[in-house]
């Protein structure tokens, strides 16, 4: 800038020299021109060219530095404008989030069921982390022996299928460390071996996030997103789904809790088969719908002979083992019939098989049960025990229209095989 300011009063000087050499030129030379003061006019004309041509681009140079400064004022405003720009977004993600939150516990509160609860955990972490894109994975984590059981999933692709019900490294590492955890590449994150996950799973997965559902100190659950690109979730995605599998954590415990209820609520605690009442609401119900779809329905009551006789032989606690096992093998031995089975009093059992079951296949099955639990030993204090069973079939349409009196007639049925001897099978 100095060097600037001594060039121009350089310029001014040379400038004015030249005008003063042009004036003297014509005050005194006015009238003949002699060399001298031609080469003086010559020489002052180029003079003032020069400064007027240096003048003009030292101008020139200044207004392009000056554009070139405000040029970068505009290229940082633009950089901060950019920034702003994506913090905007970013807020107003942030701030959709957290109102869809209010949405997410209004549905918690709403159901005590279990799906319910954690098809709305699934679901809000789905659509508002991964924008209804890759998987979501709902995981339980049963208590007794410390293993994960997918219970939920959703998924943009409905042909992807997860093979792992039981989780995989990634799920085990949540549940061991009680940890959330993010993965922004599975094949470069040196904690995990890539080679054996690649083995078990089909799916592509290339970056995820999952965290535990904890309450009360005991982890209930796992929830986990997880997409085929990579870097797809970032830090904040961990801290929403962590916020959200926070909240269900509670939501989810209070359902689990009551299914628990409801569940001792139709199962009878000794065999661990249903009640009587939960069994007859059923039957009502699977009636309408057998009548209504003209199917059959069959019904079979097992009464174990001789009960008391054993109870007085073994003792009540043997006897309630006996009663134990046979709700094992009832369930064993029919499993493929899908039966509804119902400890229906003290030795009394009554099993409900629809889907089709006429009365002759019916009698064929409690044959087969009849003979099975014939040769059912119970191993007693060194000693082999045994019971047999009378069992009485009745079927829908055939023996009667009404649900309650086939009841009646199932049990009226097993009476007639005591009747005749115990231990055999008599229709209605
Ligand atoms: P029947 O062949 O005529 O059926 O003879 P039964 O001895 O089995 O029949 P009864 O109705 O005379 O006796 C049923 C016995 O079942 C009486 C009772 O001691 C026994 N019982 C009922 N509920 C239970 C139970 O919860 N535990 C045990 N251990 N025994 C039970
Ligand atoms: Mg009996
Ligand atoms: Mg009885």
């Amino acid at each position: 800038m100095q060097q600037n300011a001594n060039q121009k009063k350089i310029w001014v000087f040379v400038f004015i020299a030249a005008v003063i050499l042009l004036v003297i030129n014509f005050i005194f030379f006015h009238q003949k021109i002699p060399l001298i003061a031609l080469l003086v006019f010559i020489f002052s004309n180029i003079a003032v060219f020069i400064f007027i041509l240096k003048y003009y681009s030292d101008k020139i140079l200044h207004i392009q530095s000056a554009a070139e400064h405000q040029q970068e004022t505009i290229n940082i405003i633009d950089a901060e404008n950019k920034k702003n720009q994506e913090y905007n977004l970013a807020l107003k993600l942030k701030i959709a989030r957290y109102d869809n939150l209010k949405k997410l516990i209004e549905d918690l509160n709403s159901s005590l069921k279990l799906d319910a609860v954690i098809r709305a955990l699934s679901s809000t972490v789905y659509t508002l982390i991964s924008n209804s894109t890759g998987v979501a994975l709902f995981y339980l984590v049963d208590s007794q022996y410390q293993k994960l059981n997918l219970v939920y999933s959703i998924k943009e692709d409905a042909g992807v299928v997860v093979l792992t019900k039981e989780g995989d490294i990634f799920d085990q590492w949540v549940l061991r460390h009680s940890n959330q955890l993010i993965v922004e590449n599975l094949k470069k994150d040196f904690r995990f071996d890539s080679d054996s996950i690649s083995g078990k799973e089909i799916r592509s997965v290339l970056s995820l996030i999952s965290s535990p559902l904890i309450s009360n100190n005991s982890l209930l659950g796992l929830l986990r997103l997880e997409s085929n690109q990579e870097c797809f979730f970032n830090q904040d995605d961990l801290r929403f789904l962590s916020l959200v599998a926070d909240l269900g954590a509670v939501a989810l415990e209070n359902s689990l809790l009551f299914q628990k209820t409801q569940d001792l609520a139709i199962h009878d605690s000794l065999t661990g088969l249903y009640t009587r009442s939960y069994f007859i609401d059923r039957l009502r119900d699977e009636t309408r719908r057998c009548q209504r779809l003209d199917q059959y329905l069959s019904l079979m009551m097992i009464d174990i002979d001789f009960f008391k006789q054993y109870n007085d032989k073994f003792g009540h606690i043997v006897g309630d083992l006996v009663l134990k096992k046979m709700g094992i093998v009832l369930k064993e031995s029919l499993a493929e019939f899908n039966p509804l089975v119902c400890r229906f009093g003290g030795e009394e059992f009554l099993v409900m098989l629809s889907g089709g079951i006429d009365k002759k296949k019916a009698l064929a099955i409690a044959e087969m049960l009849r003979q099975r639990i014939q040769n059912e030993k119970i191993m007693l204090r060194r000693q082999n025990t045994q019971v047999t069973v009378s069992i009485g079939v009745a079927s829908l349409p055939l023996d009667t229209k009404d649900e309650d009196e086939l009841v009646q007639k199932a049990d009226k049925a097993m009476y007639i095989a005591k009747g005749k001897g115990r231990n055999q099978v008599c229709s209605a």
